[in-house]
């Protein structure tokens, strides 16, 4: 399925409570083309605002780090396991993860990227697509406040521009 196709179901999607309270949906940006996804938790209100991944707090220190390990943000695909904003930023829930997870599976496929790093714990329950390398990091949320997952984090995306 191409991505305008995909766009087009997660911004018509009511298969569960999340889009009710939101301005955006949040389907993710960048080429169609990418080696590489980053994969978030779900936006926050700035993305819900503008209907961009990553533009808040988070997107400016993710920006800092993959600028800092020589990759340009434009080259790499980024988006979340959930796609929209959720009630007080609370953490999305088993079934909402669930009913947005296949969006996420048909933008894998059908951007076919090398790699997808999966940005915190949420973001790990990402499906998993054969022939795709998968890595688990932090999410940038956190590693911008515990200076010991930053460390960790930046040695991730360190190791990963070599792997591209
Ligand atoms: N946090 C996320 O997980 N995703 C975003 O797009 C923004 C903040």
């Amino acid at each position: 399925m191409a991505l305008p196709d995909i766009n087009r179901k997660m911004k018509d999607c009511r298969k569960c409570r999340l889009w009710q309270d939101t301005k955006h949906v949040v389907p993710g940006e960048g080429p169609a083309t990418a080696k590489m996804m980053l994969v978030g938790q779900n936006p926050g209100a700035e993305e819900d605002k503008t209907g961009k991944p990553f533009v808040g707090r988070a997107g400016k220190f993710l920006n800092k780090i993959l600028s800092k390990n020589g990759i340009r943000r434009e080259e790499v695909f980024i988006t979340n396991i959930v796609k929209h904003l959720s009630p007080e930023n609370r953490k999305p829930l088993p079934d909402e993860i669930a009913a947005c997870a296949p969006y996420l599976e048909a933008q894998i496929k059908t951007i076919k990227p090398k790699i997808v790093v999966l940005m915190g714990k949420v973001a790990w329950q990402a499906p998993r697509v054969d022939g795709v390398t998968y890595v688990e990091t932090y999410h940038p949320s956190a590693a911008m406040r515990f200076t010991k997952m930053r460390k960790r984090f930046e040695a991730d995306f360190n190791a990963l521009k070599v792997r591209l």
